[in-house]
């Protein structure tokens, strides 16, 4: 499709939701609970096509697609929809001596029409979680997959319509050339995963319309190991994280920190979980996703040239699989060390104790997640209190993406606008402030003409 034409169908696609948004029909508690009925149906009838694509995508086993797409998105539909009642009430607040009588009150209503652009390596979930925020929020909703995974974007383009609602729900798939079609169209709210380099143009796009954009973007979340952690649970949770979808996911640890004594344990620790989770031969494992694609595979090979991994190491360019794979202390200026991996290499990187870890993590791009393992509360007060991050876990590493009022999102260079329960709700919604006020008394104190009298009255009233 050339860009014109992209933007052809995009308007009239964008008009048919407008069209369906200003209607009304979205803005009923039925329509939205029946679109989020309709999503968690479609997630449990169709896991086997959507595991299927995402087997074809990425190699991704069928528990973890289960578990992180289709049962993620089925069980967030689920959870917006048993609350979606008490979301959608009016919330009073407290109102004032001087707006007496009267009651206040914060309105949710619809934005309008909400683009959704996803990104490829959790190809279903980063388009149809926003999307459950967006449909509870009682929006028309724009789905545009990502073209690099090809079959899971094939799969929403051709059950979605069957399931959801198609005069308020659409998906268009496409490449960068259709997707800078739909940004040139005005949108009421725009969710974008993905980097930040295309983040950045979502941005500019928007703001010639002055739409208003959640990013939800990446960075390199750092992972920190005190010695008073159990190091075997530790290391487990550690390579699950990193290896899971192998390393191509936005909160995955991107890098260890510790000091040198506890490398020593943390290290073998790992090479042992790897052993443990993929076997002997992880290349050949059903559990180890590939890179998605030649380019990526690519570039991941490049940044363990000249290094000796001391761990794995091992890949297949016929597959695109790399080994789980540990590196320790790659020189400083390293791509290792400076950009965000998104690939099965995990860097453990020496560090003095907890302030080196804090500093070294405060000096660069604020991290989508930060993870610290200790049993010391203090250490792990301190980590909350002054490590900057869009989300944190203590002891583990991505769990917090398995509770629904735990927003997900970034700060700073790692995004803006956090996903998920209620948030998600009001992030897509607009909780209009609205005064209702009682006709009598209608004091003249506020009315001209001003007199000393009265400006002592309502010093006081204040
Ligand atoms: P990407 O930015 O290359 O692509 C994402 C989307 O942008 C795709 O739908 C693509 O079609 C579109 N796109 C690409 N080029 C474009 C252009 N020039 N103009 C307009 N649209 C364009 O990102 P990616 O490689 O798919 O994702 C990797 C990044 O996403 C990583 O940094 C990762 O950490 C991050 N990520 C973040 C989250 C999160 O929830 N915060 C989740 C998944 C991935």
């Amino acid at each position: 499709m050339d860009a014109s034409a992209g933007e052809t169908s995009a308007d009239v696609v964008l008009e048919a939701l407008r069209a369906r948004a200003r209607s009304g029909a979205t803005r009923s508690a039925d329509w939205r609970r029946d679109q989020l009925a309709a999503l968690e149906r479609m997630m449990i009838e169709c896991e086997a096509e959507f595991g299927e694509a995402l087997a074809a995508d990425l190699g991704k086993p069928a528990l973890e697609a289960w578990a992180s797409e289709t049962a993620y998105v089925a069980g967030e539909a689920r959870y917006a929809r048993r609350r979606l009642r008490g979301w959608m009430r009016p919330r009073p607040v407290p109102t004032p001596a001087v707006a007496q009588p009267g009651a206040s009150r914060l309105v949710p209503e619809p934005l309008g029409v909400v683009l959704v652009i996803g990104a490829w390596n959790y190809p279903v979930q980063t388009v149809l979680a926003p999307a459950v925020s967006a449909l509870a929020a009682g929006n028309a909703v724009l789905l545009k997959p990502s073209e690099l995974a090809p079959a899971s974007s094939a799969a929403l383009a051709r059950l979605v319509p069957r399931y959801l609602d198609p005069d308020g729900v659409r998906v268009v798939e496409g490449g960068a050339a259709e997707t800078e079609a739909l940004l040139r169209a005005r949108f009421d709210h725009i969710v974008y995963t993905g980097s930040g380099r295309v983040g950045r143009i979502v941005m500019r796009a928007a703001a010639e319309h002055l739409t208003p954009v959640t990013l939800e973007l990446g960075g390199r979340s750092p992972c920190v190991v005190m010695p008073d952690a159990d190091v075997e649970v530790a290391a487990r949770r550690i390579a699950w994280g990193k290896f899971m979808n192998a390393g191509q996911t936005c909160v995955a640890p991107d890098h260890v920190l510790v000091d040198a004594a506890t490398r020593e344990r943390l290290v073998p620790a790992l090479a042992g979980a790897i052993r443990a989770f993929y076997g002997d031969r992880p290349l050949a494992s059903p559990d180890l996703s590939r890179i998605v694609n030649r380019a990526h595979f690519d570039r991941l090979c490049r940044a363990l040239e000249g290094l000796a991994p001391v761990h794995g190491g091992g890949r297949d360019a016929a597959t695109l699989r790399i080994e789980p794979t540990i590196v320790v202390d790659p020189p400083a200026g390293h791509a290792l060390v400076c950009d965000e991996i998104f690939g099965p290499i995990l860097p453990v990187l020496t560090v003095d104790g907890l302030d080196d870890a804090i500093a070294r993590i405060e000096g660069g791009d604020t991290p989508l997640a930060a993870y610290l393992f200790t049993r010391d509360r203090a250490a792990g007060r301190r980590f909350v209190d002054e490590v900057r991050a869009g989300m944190m876990c203590l002891n583990d590493t991505l769990m917090f993406t398995t509770v629904p009022e735990l927003p997900h999102g970034g700060r700073g260079a790692s995004g803006m606008g956090g996903f998920k329960g209620r948030a998600g709700f009001e992030r897509l919604s607009h909780l209009k402030p609205v005064l209702r006020r009682g006709w009598w008394p209608d004091l003249a104190l506020r009315y001209p003409p001003y007199t000393d009298a009265k400006f002592r009255w309502l010093r006081r009233l204040r």
